[in-house]
């Protein structure tokens, strides 16, 4: 089998004593969307922050195209073209709109997103470049967030609960927008509490529960049943 763009394999992780992540398995290749769903507290944002290199996890625990990145810094895990679009978005609140996005592009990879590709994915931040982050809206902040990490021309876009807090309008307009950030081969890992968002613009479905898979299938053939037993444990 080719290597996957991205393969964890036996993942634990911990918060000092306390084991958030038990030998968690993924594989995702190249172009794919994946999903990740599970209650409050299954550890799904431990596993963005593990990928990431935010938390330590031995080298070969995670392989990005078949080599060991586990005790990578955060930076040199960056560079390789990983990029996270974190809950709670995480923008700098006195710079404007469009310094939030360039600080984005620092890493100074190539590829095809810019400052005016962005502003074309969501228009309204063009409108908006000059205020401060915190000025706009929620969804807004949540544009910025993903316009954000998409300026680094990553690979790979890990994008954890983008639509938390977010009006059902708003998370419709953001999620309308996905087709065109995945449409260029770009891999994307979707973490959701919202089951049917995360099934309809996913390819593979895993679920944790209490930091394990607790299923994994293709997402139009995992059935409602199984779902709920792996989400709820019932
Ligand atoms: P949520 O949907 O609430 O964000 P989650 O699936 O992302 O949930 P995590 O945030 O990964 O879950 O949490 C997994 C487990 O790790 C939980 O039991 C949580 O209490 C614990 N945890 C998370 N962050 C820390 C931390 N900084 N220190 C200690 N324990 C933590």
């Amino acid at each position: 089998m080719a290597d996957a763009l991205l393969e964890v394999e036996g993942l634990d992780a911990f918060y000092k004593d306390f084991q958030a992540l038990y030998g968690v398995n993924m594989r995702i290749g190249q172009g794919d969307v994946i999903a990740v769903i599970g209650a409050n507290g299954a550890g799904k944002t431990t596993l963005m922050r593990t990928v990431t290199g935010f938390l330590k996890a031995k080298p070969d625990a995670i392989r990005w195209k078949g080599r060991g990145i586990g005790g990578l810094r955060v930076d040199q895990i960056a560079a390789l073209g990983i990029a996270l679009v974190p809950e709670g978005r995480l923008l700098f609140p006195s710079l404007s709109v469009e310094e939030n996005l360039l600080i984005g592009g620092q890493m100074k990879r190539k590829g095809p997103w810019s400052l005016s590709r962005i502003y074309k994915l969501f228009p309204v931040l063009q409108e908006r470049r000059n205020v401060p982050a915190t000025a706009l809206s929620g969804g807004q902040q949540q544009m910025v967030a993903i316009g954000r990490a998409l300026m680094a021309n990553p690979e790979l876009i890990m994008m954890d609960e983008i639509s938390l807090g977010l009006a059902p309008v708003i998370i419709k307009s953001i999620y309308d927008a996905l087709p065109g950030i995945v449409g260029e081969g770009l891999t994307a890992i979707v973490v959701e509490q919202d089951i049917a968002k995360a099934l309809s613009v996913s390819s593979r479905l895993y679920c944790l529960q209490e930091g394990r898979v607790s299923l994994t299938g293709l997402s139009g053939e995992v059935s409602h049943d199984e779902i709920s037993r792996a989400y709820f444990g019932v």
